[in-house]
């Protein structure tokens, strides 16, 4: 596996590995990665001849008082993984090559970044959009992979290569989970004992809302209530948000019809998480 940490190296190899004729393929990640960043890597190994993963904590997409200095971090751990991956080009930049000095340009969807997690992380979309631009624009992928796990996200920069006609497909892969349902995800080693226990909140209220779709119900509201009384079960848990929105456009809805997204984020102690589920369609 081959480290680059400078742009303008990754753009040469990737495109003399076009020249080539081959399909490259990219994982975008923040590192200290689990099973669900894996699962990326391995369908895009499985897909594509060139397989390409980055590793930047992105400090433009946390909002003011959120968790960038302590973001986790563990670069040794995460490279010794991706060479067992077999995973052909690691690029990790600093921030100063990502964002050079006197950087002034971001990239911004309009629509589908104010509901959700775009209400309560002002400016975090846009700090995305702008990093993932960068990186299609680095590593020039024919494919790049995403997690269901961050939904909005993709749904975003679906939108956003649509529209900057990035030549690149947009590849969404299914949430993996722990054994009792907690969605796999960096910021779970922030939590403690108890926490961990509780953090299971998130998935049983998905879990209650599929239940109730699945007996018939169409109303909105009634699911997102039945689904609220869950978390009451979770002292340690306090939902931030659930909603139930159209798959493709994330607009509100009260009568459920065609595909759906039942969304949740919640703090878990001080760890905000989300998770999510698709239905019907
Ligand atoms: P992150 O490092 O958290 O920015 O995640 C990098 C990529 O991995 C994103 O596309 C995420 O949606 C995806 N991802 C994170 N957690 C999971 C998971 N539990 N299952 C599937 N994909 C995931």
């Amino acid at each position: 596996m081959e480290i680059f940490r400078e742009v303008n190296k990754v753009q040469k190899k990737s495109l003399e590995e076009k020249c080539k004729g081959n399909v490259i393929g990219f994982v975008p990640t923040m590192g200290y990665l689990h099973e669900g960043h894996l699962s990326l890597v391995r369908k895009c190994r499985e897909n594509t001849d060139f397989c390409v993963v980055s590793i930047f904590v992105n400090p433009t997409q946390f909002v003011a008082g959120e968790d960038y200095s302590v973001y986790p971090r563990d670069e040794e751990r995460d490279k010794a993984i991706l060479e067992r991956e077999r995973v052909d080009l690691l690029f990790m930049p600093e921030v100063k090559e990502m964002y050079k000095e006197g950087y002034q340009t971001n990239v911004e969807v309009l629509k589908f970044t104010k509901p959700l997690c775009g209400k309560f992380r002002p400016g975090h979309f846009k700090g995305v959009t702008t990093v993932v631009s960068k990186l299609f624009n680095a590593v020039l992928p024919n494919i790049a992979y995403f997690g269901q796990k961050d939904y909005q996200q993709y749904i975003v920069i679906k939108r956003m290569a649509r529209d900057l006609n990035f030549p690149v497909k947009i590849q969404m892969m299914p949430i993996v989970r722990e054994k009792d349902g907690l969605a796999m995800s960096s910021r779970n080693s922030y939590l403690n004992e108890a926490e961990r226990e509780q953090a299971v909140a998130l998935y049983s209220s998905l879990k209650r809302g599929e239940e109730l779709y699945n007996s018939g119900e169409r109303n909105s509201s009634k699911i997102k209530k039945e689904m609220g009384k869950v978390f009451s079960q979770f002292p340690l848990v306090k939902p931030q948000y659930i909603e139930v929105v159209g798959a493709e456009e994330l607009d509100s809805i009260e009568k459920i019809q065609g595909k759906v997204l039942i969304a949740v984020a919640a703090f878990v102690g001080k760890v905000r998480l989300i998770d999510n589920m698709l239905l019907g369609g």
